[in-house]
């Protein structure tokens, strides 16, 4: 065990610390120590090192002790801190959600060209029997489509998309009540939540099956019962279970949700569906054979595995 320091300044609190979470193999220990450090004292990481040399006070010392035993009896930083960064906005984040996953920042980055792409391809597009514009090809200032994602969660990812995408209004849905008020406190704080409708909904079943949506998105959860067994203590002793299991391989929600989906998704319009390792194939089988879909393609993420499947509902027409 590291040797206290004859003095609590903010660098050897931060080396005490690390090397702490080091012999008792707690994850990232130095980012974990500048991290919970940094909250304690309510400074950013890089004030810490401008300010290495400052003592700490027995009252913060106190605070910050209480936050590095219960790092070190496995609860995540995240919930610790009350937030995690996702998309470069500052997410809110509480036991009752899921802490936002940096290779989720893959799905906004898929849907945010899906969108595009849709607005190009489809938004300015006039219905059978509609004249066409008399503007020409002009799209007007206004247009604005709507998005749907599927268990919300802390938020993270429709506000994301809120931020990004500024003529798009969203409907958020959860089944959790808890994860539907952080989502909502998240989306008031990055200034979205006039854009983004949030509805407590077991899948899709609040809404009225109408093709209102350009885009569907959702990370479910997918994890396999038996793999959620063996995840490590701080996802599965502290995160919403309810937001992981999946049940058997991992795939119930998103089968339910692949069957419900192009009633409520236009034509031209995407669905993208986050999945977990060994899962893309498996879905892309399920898109397949739902018959509704064409343009089927998983995306990887940072390590190579495919991340997200996305697919296009069919126009009626073809
Ligand atoms: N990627 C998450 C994990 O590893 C799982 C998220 C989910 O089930 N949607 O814990």
């Amino acid at each position: 065990m590291a040797v206290p320091p004859a003095s609590w300044t903010i660098l050897a609190t931060l080396r005490w610390t690390a090397d702490y979470f080091r012999t008792k193999g707690v994850s990232e220990p130095r980012a974990a120590a500048e991290i919970l450090l940094a909250h304690t004292l309510s400074v950013s990481r890089l004030d810490l090192y401008l300010r290495y040399d400052q003592p700490l006070n027995p009252e913060e010392l106190a605070r910050f002790k209480a936050l590095v035993i219960r790092r070190r009896a496995g609860e995540p930083v995240a919930y610790l801190t009350g937030h995690r960064e996702f998309w470069s906005l500052d997410i809110r984040v509480t036991p009752a959600v899921l802490i936002p996953r940096p290779e989720t920042e893959v799905l906004v980055a898929a849907a945010l060209e899906a969108a595009r792409f849709y607005e190009e391809n489809e938004a300015g597009r006039k219905g059978p029997g509609e004249d066409q514009p008399k503007t020409g090809n002009r799209k007007p200032e206004t247009s604005s489509f709507l998005g749907l994602e599927v268990g919300v969660g802390s938020g993270a990812v429709v506000i994301a998309l809120a931020t990004e995408l500024p003529r798009m209004a969203w409907v958020g849905l959860d089944t959790s009540g808890g994860a539907l008020a952080v989502a909502r406190d998240n989306a008031r704080r990055q200034a979205v939540l006039d854009r983004v409708h949030f509805l407590q909904s077991d899948l899709l079943a609040a809404l009225r099956p109408t093709a209102a949506f350009a885009l569907l998105l959702a990370n479910l959860p997918y994890v396999p019962r038996a793999q959620w067994e063996r995840l490590p203590r701080e996802i599965k002793a502290f995160e919403p279970p309810g937001a992981l299991l999946g049940g058997e391989d991992g795939l119930d929600l998103i089968r339910s949700l692949i069957r419900q989906a192009p009633q409520y998704v236009k034509g031209g319009g995407w669905v993208l569906l986050e999945v977990g390792d060994q899962q893309a194939q498996q879905v892309t089988a399920l898109l397949q054979q739902s018959g509704a879909y064409d343009r089927i393609e998983s995306i990887k993420d940072f390590s190579g595995m495919e991340r997200v499947v996305r697919a296009r509902r069919r126009n009626a027409a073809g």
